[in-house]
């Protein structure tokens, strides 16, 4: 069992090799499932901050002249690696965070995706070119990578975002330095020593753990050209505003409030089924989770409310690690003691509480951070635990008379990551993948995430910045164009001329 590993360190990962510094402070790592704490992680101070930015430094140069295809090659072992690993790294996951095996699993495959799509590297990179632009000239663009940069991570995906940002940032020829959540650190050096093993040279990617303080001066440095964070959405902001306040391109992932909305016409064995996945899996730490269901016309919400209820009585809950489990922990008692507050906060604001997840007991780990699932009915607009991200086991069901008053709910909402809708209706499925305001659209598919060549990111106060992770946006982001102009034979046309070249 996970809580049976030895107490720990973890420590920094810079030029290729773990870095420990004296002196530095530490942070407790829990096991979600025990309450225990298992270990602990070194927080970065300037000192560490600055051997990674040195080392980032000292890497660029090389590393942005290697060929793309030399680096897609070492990513394609790095993801052989991966898929070798996977295992050992899904359990790192679980018992730090406490989500299910096969849930870590299958975060890690999205990851892994992603590195298989950034092996197209060298065909995402290649510039334009046009010939004869003016007489006897040739002009073409070329994408070159910024320098170093550097990425915050959330706790509730400790491989797949850092994936996310770290490979595309490196695939285009840059250096980067990860700060992992300070929660969850041990699997994100686990990705930068099988890097290494890939053949990835030293600097290239470096690990500094910490906490907001190090982000902090990661925002200032002025060697840090780019800065991506996931994190809620006032981090989230902050971090946008600093660095781009400090001339760095940034762009930022905030929370959510995902609606999906379900249609009279509805299969609603399959809504319940896929709304309860959605709405549970992962003990609700998603940022796409569904964590709003408009139900149209009071029949529907009946229904949904009867189905999703019996879903709830059949979860399994337990530890991450244990067979046949649906729902681990949360990620912390204090994170679980703010769901619960959540939840008081509801009945006292009017809502109805169908199933109280604080009553599901668990004998076997009284000092564990679980909590059962929770759904209220009749939730309202103006209530906080409509209008805040829980990110929790918390569903609320809002009761909407038609179509376009569920549409109407989601367009006014602050948040705007992901959405979906259940319905038979081909026209209300185009009308509202057409008018909804979010950046992910699900139709009959609850967790709208995107395939790794389609771009990721929400709009609204879920995403700071224009362009979001994958596809080609990530190429965009982690590249800055350079056009050059050029003229063969360069001896003719040699006079000076002082009017604005125009052929
Ligand atoms: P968090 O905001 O507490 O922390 C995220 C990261 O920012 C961590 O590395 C943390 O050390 C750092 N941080 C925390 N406070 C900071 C501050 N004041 N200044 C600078 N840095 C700070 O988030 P979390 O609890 O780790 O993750 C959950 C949140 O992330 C949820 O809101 C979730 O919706 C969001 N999230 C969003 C996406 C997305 O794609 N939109 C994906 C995953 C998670």
């Amino acid at each position: 069992m996970n809580q049976e590993v030895p107490f720990y360190t973890v420590s920094h990962y810079i030029h290729g090799k773990t870095h420990t510094v004296t002196g530095e402070e530490k942070h407790a790592i829990t096991h979600p499932a025990t309450g225990k704490i298992i270990g602990e992680t070194y927080l970065a101070n300037t000192k560490t901050l600055d051997a990674a930015v040195n080392s980032a430094k000292k890497a660029f140069s090389e590393w942005a002249d290697t060929p793309p295809l030399k680096r897609a090659r070492i990513l394609f072992h790095f993801k052989e690696l991966l898929q070798k690993n996977k295992a050992s790294l899904a359990a790192l996951v679980s018992r730090e965070h406490g989500k299910t095996l096969d849930d870590a699993a299958g975060s890690i495959d999205r990851g892994i995706e992603l590195i298989e799509f950034m092996c197209s590297a060298p065909y995402l990179l290649r510039g334009t070119f046009s010939e004869n632009a003016g007489s006897h000239i040739d002009c073409y663009t070329i994408r070159q990578p910024l320098g170093i940069c550097a990425g915050i991570s959330p706790f509730n995906f400790p491989v797949m975002v850092p994936l996310w940002m770290m490979i595309p940032a490196i695939a285009c020829g840059n250096t980067f330095i990860l700060k992992p959540s300070e929660q969850d650190p041990s699997a994100p050096l686990k990705l930068a020593e099988l890097l290494t093993e890939a053949g990835l040279p030293e600097g290239v990617i470096n690990i500094i753990n910490g906490d907001k303080s190090i982000v902090e001066q990661v925002l200032c440095h002025p060697d840090i050209k780019a800065v991506t964070a996931v994190a809620s959405t006032p981090v989230a902001k902050h971090i946008y505003k600093t660095a781009i306040a400090n001339g760095k391109r940034s762009h930022t992932f905030g929370g959510a409030k995902n609606h999906c909305i379900v249609m009279p016409d509805a299969d609603l064995d399959i809504a319940a089924d896929a709304i309860a996945g959605a709405a549970f899996g992962a003990a609700g730490e998603r940022c796409m989770a569904i964590s709003a269901v408009v139900a149209v016309g009071d029949t529907t919400a009946d229904k949904l409310i009867e189905k999703i209820t019996q879903k709830i009585e059949q979860l399994h809950i337990g530890p991450g690690d244990k067979p046949n489990v649906d729902m681990g922990p949360l990620i912390s008692r204090t994170h679980r003691e703010k769901v619960m507050n959540y939840i008081e906060l509801g009945i006292q604001e009017g809502a109805q509480l169908v199933v109280d997840g604080r009553k599901t007991v668990f004998p076997e780990h009284p000092e564990g951070f679980f909590l059962g699932a929770s759904l209220f009915d009749k939730v309202q607009p103006h209530m906080r635990i409509y209008q805040e991200e829980i990110f929790g086991p918390v569903l609320c069901l809002i009761r909407a008379a038609n179509f376009e008053e569920g549409l109407a709910l989601i367009n006014h909402h602050i948040y705007g990551n992901g959405t979906a809708i259940f319905t038979q209706n081909g026209e209300t499925a185009r009308t509202f993948a057409n008018k909804v305001q979010a950046g992910m659209v699900g139709i009959n598919i609850p967790i709208p995430v995107p395939v790794t060549f389609h771009p990721f990111g929400g709009w609204k106060s879920s995403l700071f910045g224009d362009l979001g992770m994958h596809g080609d946006q990530s190429i965009q982001f982690y590249t800055q164009t350079k056009t050059v102009t050029v003229k063969w034979p360069h001896t003719s046309h040699a006079n000076s001329s002082y009017i604005m070249p125009n052929d």
